[in-house]
């Protein structure tokens, strides 16, 4: 099945091919079918499986079909990240760049109120959001939904985890009764599965790759050192010594991203920080330039990581392992995006032994063993039992053997 099949409105197939797609992903030829005949769907996709264009282009075709006259947005998009929300605000751009009067808006948290609001007081169609900032607009009546006719969540199960619950159901309640839901997370499960059942009509689930799984062009590795100097010293050798393109390492924290950033400035290297307390234009402006390749190493936190798609990540780094085994699936999918090849590093102390053992059970794949010589991780010695407590003193003398009747 080809993109021929779908019919869509010649300017949106225009900018399908422009975009270079020859063909439609596994997730786009099981969801677009069902969005366009108006079904809720509830669906499970890696990101790097071309998830967005799934729920976007279906959503354009919807928009041309029908006008409908009256203010606020026809789609709305919730996302759980300004990185995400400027990541699905490209691609809307992208598909919808020979349809006229296809307007879209991104509201996030971060950036000057009056510029979103100019934004907003202009005609538009889709709505691209975070929860936060969205329902201070909402409270302001700067933005209601008397024309929304299809809302998608996207990277729910996210959303949830940080504590976005009470916003996205508020939003939820706030949107029109009779619209189309679609709903994409990693998990369909807990929460999700909850707020599904809440406020979707009669989804259906479309799987393709379960979460569990990471992408088979992803070539997965694990290095044990000894301690924090170590993993310095073995980062900097393997910026030195491999051939890696575009990189990002993930640290645990924002502190050891400033740190090492630092430390690769030093030795010369082009790395640059992208954690949650930098603001809004320097977390773009630093995913510019890795996009453009004027910074090769991007040090990364989770959360604001999320949401990159940036083509030729050649590896990818665990610094620190994720608490959260979840979060592993997140950071290696940076890497080896749309058909092209990564690498993903992951550097353990032998006290992460557990973690490692937790992330391979989860993701049902071992990780193979390197070891680079000079940064051999010492051997996990068997410790000997410590006597911890003394034998105890028999109180009595033991039973002598014959004892007297
Ligand atoms: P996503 O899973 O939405 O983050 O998409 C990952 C990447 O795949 C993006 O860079 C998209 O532009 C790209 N992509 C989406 N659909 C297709 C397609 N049908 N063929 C090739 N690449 C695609």
């Amino acid at each position: 099945m080809t993109f021929d099949n779908f019919n869509f409105h010649p300017m949106l197939r225009k900018a399908i091919d422009d975009a270079g797609y020859t063909e439609p992903t596994e997730i786009q030829l099981k969801a677009m079918p069902k969005i366009l005949k108006g079904f809720d769907i509830r669906a499970s996709a890696q990101t790097g499986t071309g998830k967005t264009g799934a729920f976007l282009i279906p959503a354009l075709e919807l928009l041309t079909r029908s006008q409908k006259k009256g203010r606020g947005p026809r789609i709305l998009i919730l996302v759980p990240t300004r990185e995400l929300a400027m990541q699905v605000s490209t691609q809307a751009t992208k598909y919808g760049k020979f349809l006229k009067e296809m307007k879209t808006v991104c509201v996030v948290g971060g950036v000057s109120y009056e510029t979103q609001l100019r934004k907003l007081s202009k005609p538009y169609d889709i709505l691209i959001a975070t929860p936060g900032r969205l329902i201070d607009f909402l409270e302001q009546r700067k933005i209601d939904f008397p024309r929304l006719e299809m809302l998608i969540l996207d990277e729910a199960d996210r959303m949830l985890d940080m504590g976005f619950q009470e916003q996205v159901e508020t939003i939820l309640e706030a949107a029109p009764k009779n619209r189309q839901t679609l709903l994409f997370s990693a998990t369909l499960q807990g929460s999700v599965k909850h707020l599904s059942e809440k406020y979707m009509n009669k989804p259906m689930d479309i799987i393709v790759h379960s979460d569990h799984e990471p992408h088979a062009n992803i070539t997965q590795l694990l290095h044990y050192v000894k301690d924090l100097a170590n993993k310095k010293k073995l980062l900097e050798h393997l910026l030195q010594e491999e051939e890696m393109d575009r990189t990002i390492v993930f640290t645990s924290t924002k502190r050891q991203a400033d740190i090492l950033v630092k430390n690769l400035h030093q030795g010369g290297h082009l790395a640059a920080a992208l954690h949650g307390d930098m603001t809004q234009g320097r977390r773009t402006r630093t995913i510019t330039q890795l996009r453009e390749g004027k910074i090769k190493i991007l040090i990364a936190t989770d959360v604001a990581a999320r949401g990159i798609d940036i083509q030729l990540i050649s590896h990818v780094i665990n610094f620190d392992l994720p608490r959260n085994v979840e979060d592993y699936v997140h950071r290696i999918g940076r890497t080896g995006r749309a058909n092209s090849k990564g690498i993903a590093l992951s550097f353990a102390t032998r006290e992460d032994t557990g973690l490692v053992k937790r992330i391979q059970e989860f993701t049902g794949q071992e990780i193979d063993l390197i070891e680079i010589p000079g940064f051999e991780a010492p051997p996990l010695k068997k410790k000997p039992m410590k006597q911890t407590f003394k034998p105890r003193q028999r109180k009595f003398s033991p039973a002598p053997k014959h004892r007297r009747r």
